[in-house]
């Protein structure tokens, strides 16, 4: 009988199990595909990994402008993908190490809640356990909704799966974090690339003004970008896979060599309860209270399968809060500081609330700006019109939120969380100058601008 049983080791699965057994419970964790999950093995990771190497590439291609002439450039798809699957196996062979290294008992197999602390594995690792607790982190997989012709098109993962050569042509549907990532590491190796989106913006969820810069800068790279585009149909037709659609009214039509379909993810708990076990569930997937246990009692359930938020890093500090919680440990999760990043050029970094979304709530808000025109760092690489913004209370002075385009700006973030996390005040974020020259400098003047109007 085991203290806790991990169904799942994917950044929630394996960071709740290595806590919990570092927290003296007995703990083992059952994995039907690899250590690591979906970021180190379909998601975060591989894509990233791929944008590195697009990033290289389209780097020494833009060269000549500043005196770099890199001759016969080329971009080998199989070796990029070869190296995206080395920087996996790399990191998921960590992920195996680290719950080895924390006492934790590893089960390959696929398994199935039969009753309260009852667990059936089968695979390699087949056979009935026992735990006082079973926590869930069976994370989601990509939604395919009914559109006629959709099986023509490709979920990440399947395009993730690689190919021998690099795509003339590709139709991404979905305008979001997915979707803009692929297209910006097929339109950096020179693909000809069509973006659909059904809203009338890139990236929808976030601060307008992100979504529609960054549609200008895909513009800008070669992308063509539709917004406000609902796909239709897919037919197979002699120049390719024609996706259908209709924008404001008006047939219209792109063809690619491949589709990629990145339009949502969806809990995944396929199988996973025995017949007459039926969990509660929401508009996300598993219901859990405020210690992530399910309707079923002694189940609990973190991460994608149970959260509206589909991250890693949510995943990571659901689990370790969890299992916290089941320690006797008082823990929690700030939901408030949530980071979401988008690693296109530039990046996209945002936290907190936008100052729509403040007014939304009747919150009383005041935003400082900084333009990076002048921002030493960005004048020298160039990498079109950065900014960040930076949202507060109007009486507080609480930072609330704010939205960052820049290179960098996913290391830039993490300082704007950990403000809104311990209520801090621009003025608090202005006590520590930043060094000369960076990006960061800019959040220094769109803090001074914003602390000049509270
Ligand atoms: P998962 O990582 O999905 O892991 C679940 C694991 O459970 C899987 O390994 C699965 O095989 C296993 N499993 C499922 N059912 C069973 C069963 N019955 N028995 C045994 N094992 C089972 N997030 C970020 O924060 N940053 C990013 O840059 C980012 N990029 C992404 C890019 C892409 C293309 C995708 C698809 C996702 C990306 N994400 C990113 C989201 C991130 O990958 C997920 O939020 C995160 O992996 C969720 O973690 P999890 O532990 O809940 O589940």
């Amino acid at each position: 009988m085991f203290d806790l049983l991990v169904i799942g080791a994917g950044p929630g699965g394996y960071t709740a199990a290595a806590r919990a057994a570092k927290l003296g419970l007995s703990t083992a964790i059952v994995e039907e595909r690899s250590w690591g999950g979906t970021c180190l093995n379909r998601g975060c990771v591989p894509t990233k990994t791929l944008l590195h190497a697009s990033e290289v590439y389209r780097s020494a291609a833009d060269g000549a402008a500043i005196g770099i002439h890199a001759e016969g450039l080329r971009a080998d798809i199989p070796e990029i993908f070869a190296y995206k699957e080395r920087i996996s196996r790399q990191l998921c062979g960590g992920v195996e190490s680290l719950l080895k290294g924390a006492g934790v008992t590893l089960l390959r197999g696929r398994a199935v809640i039969t009753a309260p602390g009852s667990v059936r594995v089968t695979g390699e690792d087949g056979g009935d356990y026992e735990a006082r607790r079973i926590l869930i982190a069976t994370g989601s997989v990509p939604v395919r909704p009914p559109i006629p012709g959709l099986e023509l098109a490709m979920t990440s993962d399947e395009l993730l799966e690689g190919t021998d050569h690099l795509y003339r042509s590709i139709v991404i549907i979905g305008g979001g974090v997915i979707g803009v990532e692929f297209a910006t590491f097929y339109s950096d190796l020179g693909c000809s690339v069509t973006l659909l989106e059904g809203m009338d913006r890139l990236l929808p969820n976030m601060d307008r003004e992100l979504g529609q810069n960054l549609a200008l800068i895909l513009k800008k790279q070669g992308v063509q970008v539709c917004t406000r585009s609902m796909v239709d149909r897919l037919e197979q037709t002699p120049e390719g896979i024609a996706v259908h659609y209709t924008a404001k009214e008006t047939p219209g039509c792109a063809v690619g060599e491949a589709v990629l379909c990145a339009i949502g993810r969806r809990a995944f708990r396929d199988g996973l309860f025995a017949q007459g076990l039926t969990p509660e569930t929401n508009g996300h997937g598993l219901w859990v209270d405020e210690h992530y246990q399910t309707s079923i009692p002694g189940v609990y359930a973190i991460g994608d399968v149970s959260s509206p938020v589909q991250l890693a890093h949510v995943a990571a500090a659901q689990g370790a809060a969890c299992v916290e919680h089941m320690a006797g440990l008082s823990a929690g999760v700030c939901m408030d500081a949530v980071p979401s990043c988008i690693y296109c050029r530039p990046e996209i970094a945002a936290v907190g609330l936008t100052e729509a979304e403040a007014k939304e709530r009747g919150i009383p808000v005041k935003t400082g700006k900084c333009v990076m025109g002048g921002n030493a760092r960005t004048v020298i690489a160039d990498p079109g019109r950065c900014f960040m913004k930076v949202t507060a209370h109007a009486e507080t002075g609480a930072i609330l939120g704010a939205q960052l385009m820049c290179p960098n700006a996913s290391d830039i973030i993490g300082q704007l969380g950990q403000a809104i996390a311990n209520g801090m005040t621009p003025g608090q974020l202005l006590a520590a100058m930043r060094p000369h020259p960076t990006y960061e400098e800019a959040l220094s003047e769109a803090l001074e601008s914003l602390a000049g109007k509270l």
